[in-house]
């Protein structure tokens, strides 16, 4: 079959630009598609750090003014791992401080729907004729609010089909009112409730979940959840109307990255058949966070964003029971204020047993994932969620509640379970700090039988989590957006 020409359109990709999950998709699904001989092409935004890892980056095009918002850019040239990646340069838009969304005081850009209205403009017209480009995309496949006008601008002006995945839809770039729309540069008619309009605001996210050829999201079980107002808000019932059009696929993970046998990060590699070395790894993790070197618990290991989303208050609210049960934990994150204060008191009330460290620290998430015993994830939703996967793969049996990508992935131990071989980790039974309690009291009892928590850890440690087969699956729903679109 004639590969297709494909245009990964993203705001986020990792490891120079990465807020979560979006991020390392990025970087991992089109070099996938690529290695699957399809001809992958990725845009983002000219960030800082992006110039900086490319410094060699050539002028491809000058893009004129597309709209009366959207100022002139430049096209530049890179490649990452073998990738063309395209830089959509504009200084005035994207060479700032702080995160692709927010100033470094945690507030969103003013100005964020012009910038990533650029980019979804930008990401458009390389499907379409008028493109800069001799290369043409077949499909231009965007991801989440802050590239999904791109399937609104090809829906109203032709050229490519198109793609939008859903990565979280908790995030859905509502902004202004119909002057947008001219500013922009969609036809005044698109204003409308199956258009881009979206209760009296220009919804980045609805418009590409109205308009788009095809639909998907990152786990079968979010693409039911997506459809109940609980968890999709309310954009269920477009999605409800879409439901034939939106496919559940579950993210890979880069196993080069995130390999424990071959992970420069940390100091005793080890594979499922050598997990003795495991234990120097949750040593050396115990003294770099101040940890006692004890052996007769285990660690517990959090990486998170901490927002509600994650539950980790539930955590919180039992935290001080731990070091009873008995058990230590080791916390890296960042987000909320109140739930980071509420860390950090708790650690400063058990030193020796709770340590919590504040920030992004890509190396520390790695020793985390190799050193704890079991890591905590106890999300209210998770769309796919990565540091399960992650964890499973280091032999450190995730706990989780029974939601989106979590559902699909961890498998309670149960005596069924056992048997099949299929049982790698502990599902709580309702969001509650009880439960949670529950689970952590049933991880414990687990914990001190070694030879059953080998058997855990080696099943998890044996789940296929590369993004071969989910490339495959994204190949076949470009191709049914192609169908749809002719
Ligand atoms: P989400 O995208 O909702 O934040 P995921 O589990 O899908 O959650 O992905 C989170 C990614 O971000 C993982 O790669 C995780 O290791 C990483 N991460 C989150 N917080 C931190 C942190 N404080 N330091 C390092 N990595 C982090």
């Amino acid at each position: 079959m004639k590969a297709l020409a494909i245009l990964f359109a993203t705001s986020e990709m990792a490891p120079g630009v990465k807020t979560g999950g979006l991020g390392d998709v990025a970087a991992a699904l089109p070099v996938a598609l690529h290695q699957a001989r399809q001809d992958v092409r990725v845009l983002i935004p000219a960030y800082p750090a992006l110039k900086k890892t490319f410094p060699e980056a050539t002028l491809l095009a000058e893009i004129p003014p597309l709209a009366p918002a959207l100022p002139a850019a430049r096209l530049l040239s890179a490649h990452a791992a073998g990738l063309p990646l395209l830089l959509l340069d504009c200084p005035a838009l994207y060479e700032r401080p702080g995160n692709p969304y927010l100033d470094p005081l945690g507030n969103d850009w003013p100005d964020n729907p012009i910038r990533f209205g650029l980019l979804s403009r930008v990401a458009a017209l390389l499907g379409q004729e008028q493109s800069p480009l001799a290369w043409r995309a077949d499909v231009v496949h965007a991801n989440d609010w802050q590239t999904a006008l791109a399937p609104a601008f090809l829906h109203y002006g032709g050229g490519a089909a198109s793609v939008l995945t859903v990565h979280n839809i908790a995030f859905q770039g509502c902004f202004g009112g119909e002057p947008l729309v001219t500013a922009l540069g969609l036809p005044d008619f698109s204003w409308r409730f199956d258009g881009v309009e979206y209760h009296g605001q220009l919804s980045f996210l609805k418009a590409g979940l109205q308009l788009a050829s095809q639909l998907s999201t990152v786990s079968p079980t979010y693409a039911r959840e997506i459809q109940d107002e609980h968890f999709g808000y309310a954009l269920a019932p477009l999605l409800r109307h879409r439901r034939d059009d939106l496919r559940g696929i579950l993210n890979g993970i880069d196993a080069t990255t995130w390999n424990p046998a071959n992970d420069p990060a940390l100091v005793h590699p080890y594979a499922a058949n050598r997990l003795a070395a495991k234990r120097r790894n949750k040593i050396a993790l115990q003294n770099e966070m101040g940890l006692t070197e004890a052996s007769d618990r285990p660690l517990f290991g959090v990486v998170s964003r901490l927002t509600h989303q994650k539950g980790h208050d539930l955590l919180l609210a039992i935290g001080d029971g731990l070091p009873h049960l008995p058990a230590q934990l080791v916390l890296l994150g960042s987000g909320d204020q109140q739930i980071e204060a509420g860390f950090l008191a708790l650690a400063r009330r058990h030193p020796g047993q709770i340590a919590v460290k504040l920030g992004f620290d890509e190396a520390l998430a790695h020793r985390i994932e190799a050193g704890a015993d079991a890591f905590l994830m106890p999300s209210r939703f998770e769309p796919c969620g990565l540091n399960q996967l992650y964890s499973l793969r280091y032999g450190t049996p995730p706990v989780v509640r029974a939601t989106g990508g979590l559902a699909d992935t961890v498998i309670d131990i149960s005596e069924e379970t056992l048997a099949a071989r299929t049982a790698n980790g502990f599902v709580l039974a309702d969001e509650s700090p009880h439960a949670l309690w529950l689970a952590l009291e049933r991880v414990c009892a687990t914990w001190q039988d070694k030879k059953l928590w080998q058997r855990l850890q080696q099943n998890g440690m044996r789940r296929d989590s590369s993004w071969a087969q989910a490339a495959g699956a994204y190949l076949a729903l470009y191709h049914d957006a192609l169908a749809r679109r002719h």
